[in-house]
């Protein structure tokens, strides 16, 4: 093994490592502000120690909990000055929304700020949606500290009924004659009770939306590609009753440790106050923005964008139109870089089907693994309970995923580099047409394929075998695993709504992208037999580890383990 060899393999072994790391940080929400912080801030404790209060029993709309919490509520922003209003009604269940309006002093149109207070019979509600209620409460009494005078009316609706069909949203389109104000809105909710506030809606034309979000949100999350998955599933949220009216607007969920959805366990103590303050910070950051923007102008007729966050660091957008072209230069380099390979493209069938072979071999094996072994814990447990979709069991799965599929599929040293070359190239087209794909069927999810392919294929130009061409291929193999493994991490993330197909994905796409980078993983083999070793290592301990964590330990005394 030459110096260079061993360095190269090092650097390629650096590189997933931090990208694993990186990936596995991106979903954790910032810190949480004291309550001890000034009356214009907002924080995440004080949100919390309302919530306490809020969450302590299952409070579905006709029940005697579900009056006490609105009692409370009403109570609260009494106390804070306001004026709500109890307005009841009736749409398919006797309701009651509670609004809060602030009047505008030059209103040009209502932005409207809602969660829902109802919970599900089956849990207490303190992610779906008592954090989205007392994120609003917070909001408002900093901004009333602030004195906060905006231009347009600014109406806080805490609907009733979500969870029975969107009645008290329902309700309010229909017979509140301040509904036809409305211009915008920021809809509140969860699916979990951690990670980041994401953005996973803003319905059409969402290019004015997505700039204001990126210049006013510091840390942001969310996706377009998470809105077209969003809409490939039956799920609806209050929003949805204004989209469809043509009305637009923003959609935030908590979708991290989604074990707790709906579940009796979605307690105060299972939530984190980390993802309380991310909501409560950019739902305050919007709500200043466009309680002072001309509604009038723009929105509707503005165009469509496809955008990204990298890490929470920043956001990513461009006009959705670019998605095509993106894909189609993806697919066409893929396709070129594989005949300068192969010298023609007759292999080309044999080569993709033998990276869905390869693929399907990797992945399908450490799902069997990760499903077997949870079986066999399972079996071993007085009380079994699964709890798959804790925050550390997901993330250990995201870790099991890419590390056993990338070690199943590293090739053997005696593996000639352009053998390496043209598996990677097959794999590269395979992607380049799923991005060509997604365009038409996924719309703004085009870039988790193009990406990845534009920046391995500028790593496979020229100069590939010396150094300077093998840190340039290093550096775009990071970066084409930042743009992917944070959406595989965020699938796992969800894995407490259905474990195996969220397993099945994570596997299948990790073991594919394995065939895209193995030109790096040849490299880290050439590294030595420890190397090898320490990926498969790493692997299976975070393979067991996601199961014990999920089985065994996610569950002590009432409160999940993070
Ligand atoms: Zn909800």
């Amino acid at each position: 093994m030459t110096r260079q060899e061993r360095f190269l393999a090092l650097l390629s072994l650096l590189a997933l490592v931090g990208a694993t790391v990186l990936s596995v940080l991106a979903v954790k929400p910032p810190a949480c502000v004291p309550a001890t912080a000034p009356a214009e801030a907002v924080s995440g404790a004080r949100a919390m120690a309302l919530l306490q209060r809020i969450a302590v029993a299952p409070h579905p709309v006709g029940t005697p909990e579900h009056d006490r919490v609105q009692g409370l509520l009403v109570q609260e922003l009494t106390a804070l000055g306001y004026a709500p209003e109890l307005v009841a009604g009736v749409y398919r269940a006797q309701l009651t929304n509670l609004a809060t309006p602030i009047a505008g002093t030059q209103s040009t149109g209502t932005v409207l700020c809602m969660a829902h207070y109802d919970s599900v019979p089956t849990g207490p509600g303190a992610g779906d949606d008592g954090s989205g209620t007392v994120t609003w409460i917070e909001v408002l009494r900093a901004l009333k500290a602030r004195g906060w005078q905006p231009r347009n009316d600014v109406l806080f609706l805490l609907t009733d009924g979500e969870e029975y069909g969107m009645l008290g949203a329902h309700m309010f389109a229909r017979s509140d004659p301040r509904a036809a104000q409305v211009r915008t809105v920021i809809n509140l909710e969860a699916i979990g009770g951690g990670g980041p506030a994401y953005l996973f809606e803003l319905g059409e034309n969402n290019a004015e939306r997505v700039r204001d979000y990126a210049t006013v949100v510091d840390r942001p999350a969310g996706s377009s590609l998470a809105e077209a998955v969003y809409h490939l599933l039956p799920n609806n949220t209050d929003l949805s009753v204004f989209l469809k009216r043509g009305v637009q607007g923003f959609n935030f969920a908590l979708a991290c440790s989604s074990a707790t959805y709906h579940a009796p366990h979605d307690t105060p103590q299972n939530l984190d106050p980390g993802s309380l303050q991310h909501l409560a910070d950019s739902a305050l950051a919007l709500l200043l923005r466009l309680g002072d923007a001309d509604l009038t102008a723009a929105p509707h007729g503005d165009g469509e964008t496809t955008f990204f966050d990298v890490l929470g660091w920043f956001l990513v957008a461009y006009p959705r139109a670019w998605d095509l072209w993106l894909a189609i230069t993806a697919f066409v380099v893929a396709v070129v870089l594989f005949y300068r390979g192969r010298r023609s493209v007759a292999w080309l069938f044999g080569d993709l089907g033998a990276h869905v072979l390869r693929a399907g071999v990797a992945g399908g094996l450490v799902v069997a693994a990760w499903w077997g072994l949870d079986l066999v814990v399972a079996d071993r447990l007085p009380e079994p309970n699964w709890v798959p979709g804790n925050t550390t069991s997901a993330a250990l799965l995201l870790v099991a995923a890419v590390w056993l599929t990338f070690a199943i599929s590293m090739p053997g040293r005696s593996c000639e580099p352009s053998v390496a070359e043209r598996r990677a190239n097959a794999g590269l087209v395979v992607w380049g047409g799923f991005a060509m794909a997604a365009h038409f069927w996924l719309p703004g999810g085009a870039f988790a394929f193009s990406w990845p392919v534009l920046l391995l294929a500028l790593g496979a130009g020229p100069g590939k075998h010396a150094v300077g061409g093998m840190v340039l291929r290093t550096g775009t193999f990071v970066m084409s695993l930042l743009v992917a493994v944070p959406i595989l991490h965020l699938l796992t993330q969800l894995a407490g709504r259905a474990p195996l197909p969220a397993a099945i994905l994570a596997g299948g796409v990790s073991a594919s992208l394995a065939q895209l980078v193995q030109p790096q993983l040849r490299c880290m083999a050439c590294g030595g037999r420890w190397l090898r070793v320490a990926v498969w290592l790493v692997g299976a301990i975070a393979l067991v580890g996601s199961v014990l964590v999920a089985r065994w330990l996610g569950w002590r005394c009432g409160s999940l383990i993070p």
